[in-house]
């Protein structure tokens, strides 16, 4: 205060020209200190409170309730590995892995490489070679396959009944791209047989692609077992669609229909506008999957992620499930029907159990506290299997869940689930009346 006093005596001595410049000069200072875009306003005006952040909490949010990172089970892990009969052995031997995926509203080319845990590094490649890839519109198909270590060896968007682009690995992370254009004729063709041996073998035999038995095989998997259940003497008919230019058949087309007769029991297969395969009546083949493996939702403590890197050491350390911050004892519940295939203790995953549903599909439940099933039991979608626990590597009570398709583990959040829907309504009737002269033409097929 004092020195307010001493500078007041002297702003009184100054004469009046400078006691005026000076408050002039004072007042612009002043005005400039006070002032503020307006922009800053409303950051000023909000109180801030201090946050303590206990040391826990001082962790990767990524850590808690889940995993340390590099503790991950590895996707080979022998100990996951479910042993492959036959048939699975020759469609893996013969037939690539395809893949497909119907573009939905909201999906991104980014978005589907991610639920399907493809390397981006393969996208990348492929909108260098050509970047429209990444206009992707509603209803269009993509369809590719990978190689044994999970790269994109090629990719074809259908744009539209004319178009397809293809992409195709040339050499290692280059992509060509090209254009195709519909010149072609679609014509049905009819392969039919008669199973000896295996099924696999017989419908070669017939005519049929491996891709195409691997179609059959997939569409039927909840009806019908081609490695267990084909018999020796089994009659089948298949209409295939084949494309011909200028009468000359090139390439190979979707399977349209299937005909089975597996003793007296008649299975008939028939595949709608939307591309999926449904009974004489119109009903799914599939059985469907849940989205959650519990009653109740709970929070995500760390989401699938195949290239999530670990933050000292930026190594990759794929995350390749979802972890739920569950409680211990929380019921755990079988995501679909299916057999269990491991009821077991693992140094990483803990007590974990791993059901496989059809042929496609696997899931698998890690760190649990208690299990209630045992290798070989069929279970039925919703049923409890164990219950959630804290053991093995873990940070924290939670729930490790993953999704595995053909082999690959995939976003179980993200991915479409197989359902058990009908034919669309405004295809049933056009469905029905295609289905009805199909099964008729087959059956002749099978009787001349
Ligand atoms: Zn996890």
């Amino acid at each position: 205060m004092r020195a307010v006093r001493e500078a007041a005596a002297v702003f009184g001595q100054l004469p009046r020209p400078h006691r005026i410049g000076l408050a002039v000069c004072s007042t612009l200072v002043l005005a400039a200190t006070l002032w503020q875009p307006s922009s800053y306003l409303g950051h000023d005006l909000s109180p801030r409170v201090e946050v303590g952040i206990p040391s826990s909490g001082r962790e990767l949010l990524s850590e808690r309730n889940s995993e340390p990172l590099g503790a991950v089970v590895e996707n080979n892990d022998p100990a996951f590995a479910i042993p492959a009969d036959e048939l699975e052995q020759q469609l893996t031997q013969n037939a690539q892995r395809n893949h497909r995926h119907t573009i939905a509203s909201g999906d991104t080319l980014g978005g589907v490489f991610g639920q399907y845990g493809l390397p981006l590094a393969d996208m990348y490649q492929m909108l260098e070679a050509e970047p429209s890839l990444q206009r992707l519109g509603v209803g269009q198909r993509l369809a590719w396959t990978v190689d044994q270590d999970g790269r994109v060896e090629n990719l074809s968007v259908r744009r539209n009944a004319k178009f397809t682009d293809h992409y195709e690995r040339v050499a290692d992370g280059e992509y060509r791209h090209h254009r195709a254009e519909e010149a072609g004729e679609l014509k049905p063709v009819r392969l039919s047989g008669r199973v000896s041996g295996s099924f696999y073998n017989s419908a070669l035999a017939a005519g049929l692609t491996p891709n195409q038995i691997q179609e059959l095989v997939q569409a039927l998997q909840w009806r019908f077992d081609f490695g267990r259940q084909a018999r020796r003497g089994d009659q089948f008919a298949v209409t295939v669609e084949q494309e011909f230019i200028d009468g000359r058949a090139v390439g190979r087309g979707e399977v349209k229909s299937l005909l089975y007769l597996n003793g007296n029991r008649e299975i008939f297969v028939s595949r709608a506008q939307n591309g999926q395969f449904y009974d004489e009546e119109g009903n799914s083949l599939n059985r469907a999957l849940r989205r959650y493996p519990t009653a109740q939702r709970f929070r995500i403590s760390s989401p699938f992620n195949p290239h999530r890197k670990h933050p000292i050491t930026g190594r990759v350390s794929p995350h390749n499930g979802t972890d739920f911050a569950t409680p211990i004892g929380t019921p755990v519940l079988s995501a679909g029907d299916g057999v269990v295939v491991k009821a077991q203790k693992h140094p990483l995953a803990g007590n974990y159990v791993v059901v496989k549903h059809g042929r496609e599909y696997v899931t698998r439940y890690l760190h649990l506290h208690r299990m209630l099933v045992k290798p070989g039991e069929h279970v039925k979608m919703g049923q409890r299997i164990a219950l959630s626990g804290n053991t093995g590597r873990s940070t924290g009570p939670h729930l490790h869940y993953e999704l595995i398709k053909k082999n690959r583990p995939v976003d179980a959040m993200k991915v479409p689930l197989p359902k058990a829907a009908p034919v669309p309504s405004g295809d049933i009737v056009e469905y029905g009346k295609i289905a009805r002269e199909e099964k008729q033409v087959l059956q002749q097929a099978l009787s001349s």
